[in-house]
């Protein structure tokens, strides 16, 4: 089987398993207990989070552990907007995963925000001059995702982020896809907050980071014990952020060389496809999309009845986002792009990881044809 659905999640890698291994068993301990068994986990956490905030260049109490992406996003959006007495308004880009989107919609019939989905072009960008536009006095924040999970589209988060700077208008960045494979300086970024997610990148479900400026007024989601410096109440789970920062730094230290490898397979899959299949259309940005994702539509043919097909030749794949498997709806993110609903139920994501070979895109690329062509009943088989 030839797995091409890591945007979804990804395996747990070895490195990491054995880094969490004694946080399971001998350093059991809870952090907040004042004897050897706690302090012991409580310096493994302290560890994870000093690793973590190396590789993101910023301070160790940046750093708030989480239970994935989906809290790190709920947190920062809500966290910041409750926080923050400016307004009650805030930009966003119409392609946002349903966890910052569903948590704007929650703010807006809850709390009364005023929120303001900035269009994208045919390719999935944003527009920094819409950007400029769109921000108000009453802006309490603007989140614009690092990179697509559905297309891939990676956004200009330094210049996006630099426009929110010159008002003084916090910026976060749902990073959950780019990590592991773009550049995560924080500083260099210019963000003030940061989602990222640890199953995306070789750590175990259920563990997260935000990354969130100290300094930034931050209203808790979860009231308890005070863990996480008040801003993320519950015993922390140790072994996940152990993974994560492990996880991460592994990403980190093999990006370089993993991208360039990567992006000669993404081109080839996408040629291979794009020349075999009349008709087929590359779903967001040729040259400014994520290294290890290609997606595409092919009008006339069932996106489900390819991905079927695909699974029956031994590859695995997605429609788009993991969350939008299997609803009969057109992806919103499609929609946003500007393909016809039609259009946008034929959609096929292949995502992969470092491990996959130059032989297994190979195969896809070809089991990717004889589907689409047998699906559309014009079968080489
Ligand atoms: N944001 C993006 C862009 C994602 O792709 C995902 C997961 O697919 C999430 C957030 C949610 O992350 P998690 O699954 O860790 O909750």
């Amino acid at each position: 089987m030839i797995y091409l659905d890591a945007a979804a999640t990804t395996e747990v890698r070895r490195e990491v398993l054995e880094a969490m291994w004694p946080l399971l068993t001998a350093d059991y301990g809870n952090p907040s207990s004042h004897h050897t068994v706690g302090e012991s986990a409580a310096r493994a956490l302290g560890y994870a989070r000093r690793l973590v905030a190396g590789e993101l260049n910023c301070k160790p109490n940046d750093v708030v552990f989480t239970s994935g992406g989906t809290e790190a996003d709920n947190l920062a959006l809500k966290g910041i907007a409750l926080a923050t007495p400016r307004g009650k308004h805030i930009v966003a880009s119409a392609i946002e995963h349903p966890a910052v989107l569903d948590t704007l919609d929650y703010l807006k019939r809850v709390h009364g925000f005023r929120i303001t989905l900035l269009p994208v072009t045919e390719a999935g960008l944003v527009d920094e001059e819409a950007l400029r536009g769109a921000l108000t006095e009453d802006t309490t924040l603007c989140t614009i995702m690092y990179a697509n999970n559905e297309v891939g589209t990676v956004q200009p988060i330094p210049a996006l982020a630099a426009v929110c700077r010159e008002r003084r208008i916090p910026f976060h960045t749902d990073a959950v896809q780019a990590a592991g494979w773009l550049p995560l300086d924080t500083a260099k970024l210019g963000v003030d907050a940061m989602s990222i997610s640890g199953h995306k990148l070789g750590a175990p479900k259920g563990c997260g980071v935000l990354f969130v400026r100290s300094r930034l007024p931050l209203e808790p989601l979860i009231h308890g014990g005070g863990q996480e410096r008040g801003k993320r109440s519950g015993t922390e789970n140790v072994a996940g952020a152990v993974a994560l920062a492990t996880a991460l730094r592994l990403v980190q230290e093999e990006r370089a060389a993993n991208s360039a490898g990567s992006v000669t397979r993404r081109d080839y899959l996408i040629n291979a496809v794009l020349n075999g299949v009349d008709g087929a259309i590359l779903t967001g940005h040729p040259a400014q999309r994520l290294p290890n994702v290609a997606s595409f539509c092919f009008p006339g043919a069932s996106g489900e009845a390819i991905l079927l097909e695909l699974e029956r030749a031994g590859v695995v794949s997605s429609s788009g986002s993991a969350c939008a498997a299997g609803a009969s709806e057109p992806s919103e993110v499609l929609l946003a792009l500007g393909l016809d609903p039609e259009v946008a139920q034929t959609a096929l994501r292949l995502s992969w990881t470092a491990a996959t070979t130059d032989a297994e895109i190979a195969l896809a690329a070809r089991a990717v044809v004889s589907s689409v062509k047998a699906v559309q009943g014009i079968g080489t088989r």
